[in-house]
């Protein structure tokens, strides 16, 4: 981790450039050069220890060679890099791998819808397709979630900060609250049946129910399974689409390839994005059950709906996902990590722990301000760990899938003695 002095100030031309929308740079004020494993290196030389992964988009690592070298020799042959939604040989690899591998499995036969490039496109298409099938207008959605900034989107993302930015009304989605969360346990699922089936609820169904199976920038809380199954049941009775965003809790950051599979529910729509490229490469599709596939052709276009690279990128990822040896790692992973903060229990703080997503929350002992504190010195020690839920006080640990035991043993040890050792600053100053 040996810094190298530089000649000028690295940051400056993001200063001096960039728009001043720019975000995670500002918390993690390095230069990235290159990045193996869960390992990334700044151009200054330090080196850190990844535990953000790409917010979810990095579940293999960065550059797992498997991954990169299908992708190379692809280029190298000349592959179709651009191609509309023209059929090609990488699409129709992904299409029946995906489809044999990862749906048929899971009895899920529905079909794929590949959208833009990121994961906001997905839940756009969805949120377009679950109105355009049912002829209503209206979603409901969760208090704590997060489904991306784009019109659609963000009206059915809770965070008021981001929903100002909007700069219109967004008021076609209706939020309840998540079952469980930082005020305990709501039984929004029952509300929600006894409004639907009142007349004079004033209540009218919706299209579509979106929600994450766990939500992730909310702070890392699980839709419980029963209240899953009990709103599967309701959306039937009353035609209403049950999306399930996967975008950052699926392709097995909480253990299995979807979340919703633990509560053996079968969502109408899923939207997947982030890692199912697994080498970071955009990539944003929506599956569709049957029957729900209501689109006519050319409904909803897009110049960039087929990235080609990111299909190398997913078949090669999906050929890691069924070695033995990966799913065994992953296991090792969340157990080791689970265990750890059984075993390291702190006072006054929670921690929830979804697979490779550990949440640690800080709200009763300080919150974001503490949080905030601890996520500087990580990144001063070279773990980069980011902060998330309300007020930022939630440090979520997202480590790559195949991180290895002793990374992510040394990670949650430096996440430990940096809030251990802020507690007692904070006690020493009272
Ligand atoms: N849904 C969920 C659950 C997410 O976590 C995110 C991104 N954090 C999105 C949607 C939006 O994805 P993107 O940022 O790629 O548009």
């Amino acid at each position: 981790m040996n810094r190298t002095a530089l000649a000028a100030d690295p940051i400056q031309v993001f200063q001096d450039r960039e728009s001043g929308v720019r975000s995670y740079c500002r918390t993690y004020p390095a230069v990235l050069r290159s990045a193996t494993g869960s390992t990334v290196t700044a151009q200054d030389g330090m080196e850190y220890l990844d535990f953000f992964a790409g917010a979810g988009a990095l579940n293999y690592g960065h550059n797992h060679d498997h991954i990169k070298q299908q992708v190379l020799s692809y280029l190298a042959a000349d592959g179709v890099v651009h191609a509309l939604d023209f059929h090609t040989s990488a699409k129709s690899e992904f299409l029946d791998r995906f489809g044999r591998e990862v749906l048929e499995p899971r009895g899920l036969r529905h079909r794929v819808q590949f959208c833009g490039s990121t994961g906001t496109d997905a839940v756009e298409a969805a949120l377009k397709l679950a109105r355009k099938h049912t002829g209503r207008s209206k979603v409901i959605a969760f208090s704590g979630s997060y489904h991306g900034v784009s019109r659609g989107s963000l009206a059915a993302t809770s965070d008021l900060t981001l929903r100002k930015a909007a700069g219109v009304p967004l008021d076609e989605v209706t939020f309840l609250p998540f079952p469980v969360g930082p005020g305990g346990r709501f039984a929004t699922v029952e509300l929600l049946e006894r409004f639907l089936s009142d007349e004079m609820s004033g209540v009218e169904a919706p299209a579509a129910v979106l929600l994450e199976a766990v939500q992730m920038e909310g702070g890392v809380y699980r839709f419980p399974h029963a209240d899953l199954r009990r709103l599967r049941a309701l959306c039937d009775t009353h035609g209403i689409v049950l999306i399930v965003d996967e975008i950052q809790a699926g392709c097995g950051r909480t253990g299995t390839f979807f979340a919703f599979e633990a509560a053996g529910i079968i969502p109408d729509l899923i939207t997947v994005s982030k890692s199912i490229s697994g080498l970071g490469l955009p990539m944003s599709i929506l599956l569709i059950r049957e029957g729900f596939d209501a689109w006519d052709a050319g409904d909803h276009p897009g110049t960039f709906r087929g990235n080609q690279l990111a299909f190398v990128a997913a078949c090669a990822a999906l050929d890691l996902w069924q070695t033995p040896a990966f799913t065994a790692a992953m296991r090792a992973g969340a157990e080791l990590m689970c265990r750890f903060w059984t075993e390291h229990a702190l006072p006054g703080v929670q921690v929830r722990c979804e697979g490779h997503a550990v949440g640690v929350d800080l709200s009763a002992v300080g919150g974001g301000i503490l949080a905030g504190e601890v996520v500087r010195e990580l990144f001063d020690r070279g773990l980069i760990v980011e902060a998330t839920g309300r007020g930022n006080a939630v440090l979520k640990l997202m480590p790559a899938l195949n991180t290895s035991l002793d990374a992510l043993r040394r990670g949650c040890e430096l996440v430990h003695d940096a809030i251990r050792s802020h507690l007692t600053i904070r006690e020493e100053g009272e």
